[in-house]
């Protein structure tokens, strides 16, 4: 019998993200219908869980400083622990530890990553046997992004991103994430972007139009079809609340990369190869924006 478990809990990034319009029947109706393009990165939370005697406890300790990450019932990760202890009726306690390195409410899933790494460390440390679509299923009810979060990889994620398609890896990218260090609130901008596009939802064809694009792009699916269709329709609505990102992009255009936004933001990633580039981020990038991360896509 084992006591505890340690896991990864891997960032997501975006490489395309399309609003088509809002979700018309089923549990979640009214919310933003979206399409989108999921891939796991290297940058990752650590989640260790022990079986404990007593109430579960949970702490959460940061590589960054005001990273605001609740430690208590609030948080995904112990959400995640609540809903299979009640399903299954596992006894009180464990002990739940996140090494934070995700930066919080950056449009990267952090928590929801955390939350799915939780569900398959209880999965292994009580010995339930579910499979990964049952973890997958269960844990759409805790957020969009938590069943890409259990499968991880690459997969087009469509309606609130319960409904997955998982896709063959792509060869690993190196790629440099940057953020500006303040927290944004998904609602929000949905909010902002509500305001913005409502003309443009509601313009008949609109939804056909953008499904036509998804179904070429995906036969045949490459590290050159997924450039040339890289964009996120969340980002005029997220640079006008938040111009910094704009700004990011600038910069790191003015390198030669092409940077998007992943999520909701307000993280910006970008692709590069070569010594030369690498080079060029350290002496350009780093200095001025200090969560700057090099990473790679899983
Ligand atoms: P998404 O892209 O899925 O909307 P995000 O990456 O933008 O998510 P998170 O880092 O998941 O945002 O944080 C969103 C909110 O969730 C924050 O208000 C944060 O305090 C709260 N939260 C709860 N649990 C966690 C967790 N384990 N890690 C990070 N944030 C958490």
């Amino acid at each position: 019998m084992i006591n505890s478990v340690s896991l990864e809990a891997p960032a997501k990034i975006n490489l395309y993200l399309s609003v088509l319009g809002r979700i018309a029947t089923g549990p979640y109706a009214g919310y933003h219908d979206l399409d989108m393009l999921m891939q796991s990165i290297s940058l990752r939370d650590f989640i260790t869980i022990e079986k404990r005697q007593g109430p579960s406890v949970l702490t959460v300790s940061s590589s960054r400083q005001g990273a605001v990450v609740p430690e208590d019932e609030h948080n995904l990760a112990m959400k995640a622990w609540r809903l299979l202890q009640q399903q299954y009726h596992l006894p009180e306690g464990v002990t739940i530890r996140i090494e934070k390195h995700i930066p919080v409410g950056a449009g990267l899933a952090g928590g929801s990553s955390d939350a799915a790494a939780v569900l398959k460390g209880i999965n292994q440390l009580f010995s339930l046997g579910l499979s990964l679509d049952a973890l997958a299923q269960m844990g759409a009810s805790l957020g969009g992004d938590v069943p890409f979060c259990v499968y991880q990889g690459l997969a087009r994620a469509e309606g609130m991103g319960e409904r997955l398609t998982l896709l063959p890896g792509l060869p690993p990218r190196d790629c440099v994430l940057v953020n500006p260090g303040i927290m944004v609130l998904t609602s929000e901008i949905f909010c902002a972007y509500d305001i913005m596009e409502e003309s443009k939802i509601s313009c008949g064809g609109y939804q056909e139009i953008k499904q036509a694009v998804a179904r070429d792009f995906f036969s045949g699916l490459s590290w050159e079809r997924v450039e040339e269709q890289l964009q996120n329709d969340l980002e005029a609505a997220a640079v006008a609340h938040y111009p910094v990102i704009a700004e990011i992009k600038e910069d790191l255009q003015a390198i030669g990369l092409s940077p998007f936004m992943s999520g909701s933001g307000p993280s910006v990633i970008a692709f590069w190869q070569g010594d030369a580039k690498r080079a060029l981020i350290e002496e350009r990038i780093v200095p001025k924006w200090p969560i700057t991360v090099f990473c790679q896509t899983l």
